[in-house]
């Protein structure tokens, strides 16, 4: 086992901004031991008080859209403004295979040098479910170790999005130009939920395709209904690769800010993220319970044979499996 400090070292080495310290209380945290998780709780509870003040920004596109470039380029104006930027990922990939389409090293070169900015993979697990749960409580570590900026990146495949979205203020969505109607129509339900989206790549041969796409897409909210929160989703053109349109994008975040703040409905979609992870949590924990639980795995394999040769209804398989954790 991993040499653990106590809870207290945790909490001062954190609220002192000490990195090595953030790091081994995001490795307790994703810890599945029950003494850490005891331990994690602790220490959460204890930095409960320096948590929240942090602008939270979730970015989705699929694979090459740019995200790491962006990030980058973001980041590095994000810094050179003094701002303490941390970077965190859920990659739905890395959970099923070991190959990983957001984690690898080599992402973000200047940015995990820059010392005002930490990065971090997304943590392995089993269920997405888990990962966001952990994820959730990492950024509560990052911000109490005083980062200003939290990004939570994640690809455009699976649920992830709408994961990111449940824990962030910000969702800004990265597009191609000219990406086919059949990527656009599965974008759909994700383009919904963007606050700002923006058009990647509009450099060289591409502005004329990125500003079309601009255009395009703008028409297209237009026929979405208002959002409770009274923001109008903003469409714009960026190119990482030439720095442009990266410090719009900020001014956005920053409006957005302002404009959620002022209304009240920051706090509301905090408020709602919060019970939100309160009710997963818990279907995450029964969930979990009623499958550990000694012996049940025989008595799974019995009925799933049974559901499967049709000589018992699903529910009534369920229901059995249900009773025998009673007895
Ligand atoms: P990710 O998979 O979404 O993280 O995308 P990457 O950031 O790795 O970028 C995918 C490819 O697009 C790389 O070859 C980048 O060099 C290129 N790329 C990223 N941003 C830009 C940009 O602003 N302009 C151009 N022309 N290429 C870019």
């Amino acid at each position: 086992m991993m040499h653990r400090l106590t809870a207290d070292q945790y909490v001062e080495g954190i609220l002192s901004h000490d990195r090595l310290t953030l790091s081994r209380a995001i490795t307790l945290v994703e810890s599945r031991l029950a003494s850490d998780k005891v331990l994690a709780q602790r220490v959460l509870e204890q930095l409960l008080p320096h948590t929240g003040q942090s602008i939270r920004v979730g970015i989705t596109g699929v694979p090459g859209v740019g995200k790491s470039t962006f990030i980058e380029t973001l980041g590095k104006y994000l810094t050179s403004r003094g701002k303490r930027l941390a970077v965190l990922a859920i990659d739905p990939t890395s959970q099923r295979t070991r190959g990983s389409i957001l984690g690898d090293k080599t992402r973000m070169e200047t940015l995990s040098v820059d010392p005002l900015a930490y990065i971090r993979p997304s943590p392995a697990g089993d269920s997405l479910g888990g990962v966001a749960h952990r994820t959730r409580e990492t950024m509560l570590l990052c911000e109490a170790a005083g980062f200003e900026v939290i990004l939570v990146e994640t690809v455009g495949v699976g649920q992830s999005e709408t994961l990111v979205h449940s824990m962030v203020d910000f969702f800004l969505l990265l597009m191609l130009a000219g990406a086919g109607d059949e990527l656009q129509g599965m974008k759909r339900g994700i383009v919904e939920l963007a606050d700002v989206i923006a058009i990647t790549k509009a450099d060289g041969a591409n502005r004329t395709a990125a500003e079309h796409a601009r255009a395009d897409y703008q028409n297209a909210l237009h026929l979405f209904p208002p959002t409770p929160t009274g923001w109008i989703p903003q469409v714009l053109t960026c190119s990482a690769s030439e720095n442009k349109g990266i410090t719009d994008l900020w001014h956005w975040v920053e409006q957005h800010q302002h404009s959620l703040q002022h209304n009240g409905h920051r706090n509301l979609i905090r408020q709602g993220q919060n019970l939100a992870w309160m009710h997963s949590y818990i279907r995450q924990q029964l969930e979990e319970q009623f499958y550990n639980q000694p012996d049940l795995e025989e008595k799974v394999a019995d009925m799933e044979n049974q559901v499967r040769q049709g000589s018992i209804l699903p529910i009534q398989a369920a229901e059995k499996l249900l009773k025998f954790k009673a007895t």
